[in-house]
């Protein structure tokens, strides 16, 4: 099964993505940590197939963790969502500046998030169903 490494500082904001998780049937299992250091540190140990990033977090923030995992071989090609509060200027591309992948804003709308979390991992899964784009295998 999937892992999927949720970094935020904020324990009701982390719970909300923990009963998604728990009770919506996203098949991964959710491991959450509390600050960048230690996102750091478990990201290269769990290799997840996404992080889900808060920007906003004392000591080593969302936008620092992103660029160390980026200059990291072993954890450079994680895809990483960021999140952050909704109105934050000039966050979105500060956090695709910094290399995340995709951007989700709370407070988050946990039926949306599901389908694209759902979404995300289905396509990392099943290489051999067809994409919603209709991409076709090479060699055709
Ligand atoms: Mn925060």
């Amino acid at each position: 099964m999937n892992t999927v490494l949720l970094v935020e500082d904020n324990e009701s904001n982390a719970s909300i993505l923990q009963d998604m998780f728990e009770f919506d049937g996203i098949p991964a299992k959710l491991v959450t940590v509390q600050s960048g250091e230690d996102a750091l540190r478990v990201a290269s140990q769990l290799n997840p197939a996404l992080i889900l990033m808060d920007l906003r977090m004392p000591g080593i923030d969302g936008l620092e963790a992103t660029l160390f995992l980026r200059m990291n071989a072993q954890t450079r090609d994680i895809p990483i969502w960021a999140i952050t509060a909704y109105a934050m200027e000039g966050d979105e591309e500060r956090a695709r500046e910094a290399g995340c992948d995709d951007y989700i804003t709370k407070p988050i709308n946990s039926k949306k998030m599901a389908e694209k979390l759902n979404k995300f991992l289905e396509q990392r899964e099943g290489r051999d169903a067809p994409t919603e784009t209709g991409s076709r295998p090479e060699g055709r």
